[in-house]
């Protein structure tokens, strides 16, 4: 009995090692002449060196300022730029395959999470739908194997007729290990009851009690202000209803409050009652499922769009969402990438760079778009060990052909993605 324990022991060792991914890191690699933009608010550094060792960044810097190890695999990426790995500060890793739903499952959930990395998102924070494979997934990626995207999660998003139920779902969440806490406060354009105050308070009370951050969904100005001074930690979609006015700016900026403004999660509500231009972009059907782009393609489809009040609603908010961003840029409230994607139609992956390129149209710079998906979005979800490319941080950063801080679209022009300097397979 004891020997074919031990044969079997030995036998799945074996196998261990055998099927330890190829490439998997250990050892040091270095990558040599990238023009490096770290995420932080440093300038740029041209012809720079990074080094990452068994996952983490070693060091960092100008050519001349950093001793390559002698035994680290060198990576000549000269002319090209280097970034953090993108952050999405709102998203969902979920149920949702094809245009359905009700696919919550491990299988399900690594096929999104390989599909964010490839397009260079490196860590998802999922606010809400999280259920224990989720949970799981979270717990198993702090690890120097990983080659796909980074999960954070929220649980349920919490809903509850009475304080107590309130609290208990939160609590049901916090017990799980949740990352944030996650509400709406919101009447979608008048169809439904928003959640009364009573209930938030009990919400944020209970939330800080189990010392978690509240995310809010929401809509209205008032109640933006109102959710702030109830003690919320952070702003998960753009107000829509009214420009923001002088007591918000200094409510949020106070209170030093991120605002995540999910841009394209607007455009996802009307952009297919017509075919949307980014149907012919090669970089967004390298991963589209031509059977999709049919069903949104119906005229059927298109015309319910187009006569339905919610889209037409949303897409003037949109306008007022993208005003917001510029006037919040401007003095310096902090703003992180967030797209909402995850639900059917909103497209994981290719909608974070859309985003990039909707915030620089709302009046951000390349390299505030670029921050905003990077350093400040890591701390803006309470990540401290990604995000920028500082030594002692994971190895998460993208290899881009063209500079993104001339122009946010070459954010697409992706070479490889690396995760724990494991490289992403394509
Ligand atoms: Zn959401």
């Amino acid at each position: 009995m004891r020997t074919t324990i031990t044969r079997l022991l030995t036998l799945s060792g074996l196998l261990l090692i055998l099927c330890a991914p190829v490439g998997a890191n250990e050892g040091s690699l270095a990558f040599v002449g990238a023009r490096i933009i770290d995420g932080t608010a440093n300038a740029p550094i041209e012809d720079g060196v990074l080094v990452i060792t068994d996952g983490r960044i070693r060091s960092v810097g100008p050519r001349d300022a950093v001793t390559i190890p002698e035994d680290a695999q060198q990576i000549d990426v000269s002319g090209k730029t280097i970034m953090p790995g993108l952050i999405n500060a709102h998203g969902h890793v979920g149920g949702t395959l094809g245009l359905g739903g009700g696919q919550y499952n491990t299988g399900n959930l690594l096929r999104q999470l390989g599909l964010y990395a490839r397009y260079g998102i490196t860590t998802v924070n999922s606010l809400g739908g999280d259920e224990e494979q989720g949970f799981a997934l979270r717990n198993s990626q702090f690890d120097s194997d990983l080659d796909r995207a980074r999960i954070f999660v929220a649980g349920s998003v919490v809903v509850g007729d009475s304080e107590q139920a309130i609290r208990d779902e939160v609590n049901r969440n916090a017990d799980m290990g949740a990352n944030f806490i996650k509400v709406r406060v919101d009447d979608n354009l008048g169809a439904t009851q928003k959640m009364p105050q009573n209930l938030f308070d009990a919400l944020v009370d209970q939330a800080h009690i189990r010392r978690l951050p509240v995310a809010v969904h929401l809509f209205y100005l008032e109640d933006a202000k109102y959710i702030l001074n109830a003690g919320a930690d952070l702003i998960a979609h753009s107000i829509r209803d009214l420009p923001v006015d002088s007591e918000f700016i200094s409510l949020i900026k106070d209170k030093g409050i991120c605002y995540i403004p999910t841009l394209t999660r607007e455009v996802s509500t009307f952009v297919y009652e017509g075919e949307p231009e980014f149907f012919s972009d090669p970089y967004f059907l390298k991963e589209a499922d031509p059977a999709i782009l049919e069903e949104l393609k119906t005229p059927e489809r298109q015309s319910r769009m187009r006569n339905s009040r919610s889209a037409q609603g949303y897409k003037l908010a949109l306008q007022v969402a993208m005003a917001n961003i510029g006037a919040l840029n401007d003095v310096g409230v902090k703003i992180a990438m967030g797209t909402d994607t995850g639900p059917p139609a909103r497209f994981q992956g290719y909608f974070e760079h859309m985003e990039m390129q909707m915030m620089v149209e709302a009046g951000m710079s390349p390299l505030d778009a670029i921050r905003a998906s990077t350093g400040i979005a890591a701390d803006c979800i309470n990540v401290g060990d990604v995000g920028t490319l500082e030594p002692g941080k994971w190895g998460d950063l993208i290899v881009l052909a063209a500079n993104p801080a001339e122009d946010i679209e070459n954010t697409k022009s992706i070479e490889s993605v690396w995760i724990a300097g494991n490289r992403v397979p394509e």
